[in-house]
């Protein structure tokens, strides 16, 4: 318990420093933050990361969350993350994790289960979400299988519920809730755009090709942002960025031209 080791200090009896409140085991009702990244590295995944104890307990989930309550999305745990990180976005320029972080959703979580800790040595930790995405009723199931980092598997699974249902909730609601409108190419633009013009964190299959869109989408803002700092006509690049944000073949088609030829 977190309060274990101030307690075992004092004397509350001799003292007048407070106790701390009695802890209750973290169970049940109790509102904690949760958020979840989509995080563009060496392959496209979904970090959902619930607070607990301080910490952000972590799974990597490949596939990203279904609301379909037939699905069961592999969620791999990894190590915890202090609280700040569930407030980050940005650009990983290399190592561990290089590529791009969007926060995708954020909110509360509430365990149903009535006592957390129990829960997770147990493997089932049943929970409500409240998020601008995700909401209602959901479980982190454990598996027998354990991921690269060493910690075990999970699956994450959506409860039936008036929140559960076919609709494809990363592709229906694929943008920042930090940054209003934001896909994954505004923050790389945001940050350093050609920073992986030679040597993307993903250069093969569909990860590969995501990057090479973005990395153009990118520049192709900066450029756009550059020229209207320059005092290029206003009206053109208006229109030129309004072309640019609502035809979505646009970008595919400037990657494809630029793209080697293998
Ligand atoms: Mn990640």
């Amino acid at each position: 318990m977190p309060l274990d080791e101030y307690r075992r200090k004092r004397d509350f009896a001799s003292s007048p420093e407070p106790a701390g409140a009695p802890e209750a085991p973290a169970g049940a009702g109790e509102e904690h933050f949760f958020c979840v990244q989509k995080h563009l590295a060496s392959h496209l995944h979904y970090d959902l990361r619930l607070e607990h104890h301080g910490v952000l307990l972590s799974w990597a989930v490949p596939k990203g969350p279904s609301l379909d309550s037939r699905d069961k999305r592999l969620a791999m745990q990894v190590e915890d993350h202090p609280v700040e990180y569930g407030s980050f976005e940005g650009v990983i320029p290399k190592g561990y994790g290089a590529g791009v972080v969007m926060l995708w959703d954020t909110g509360t979580w509430t365990s149903e289960s009535p006592d957390i800790d129990a829960a997770l040595r147990k493997g089932d930790l049943k929970f409500r979400l409240d998020g601008y995405k995700l909401k209602g009723s959901w479980a982190l199931v454990r598996t027998r299988g354990y991921g690269d980092s060493g910690k075990p598997s999970w699956l994450l699974i959506k409860h039936r519920d008036e929140w559960s249902g076919p609709l494809d909730i990363t592709e229906f609601a694929p943008l920042s809730v930090k940054t209003p409108g934001a896909d994954l190419a505004d923050i790389l633009a945001s940050d350093t755009p050609t920073l992986w013009l030679r040597n993307p964190p993903a250069k093969t299959g569909d990860t590969g090709k995501l990057f090479q869109r973005i990395i153009a989408a990118a520049l192709e803002q900066r450029a756009g942002a550059e020229a209207l700092k320059e005092g290029a006509p206003r009206p053109a690049a208006k229109r030129a960025h309004a072309a640019r944000t609502t035809d979505p073949t646009r970008r595919t088609a400037k990657t494809k031209a630029k793209a080697p030829r293998a």
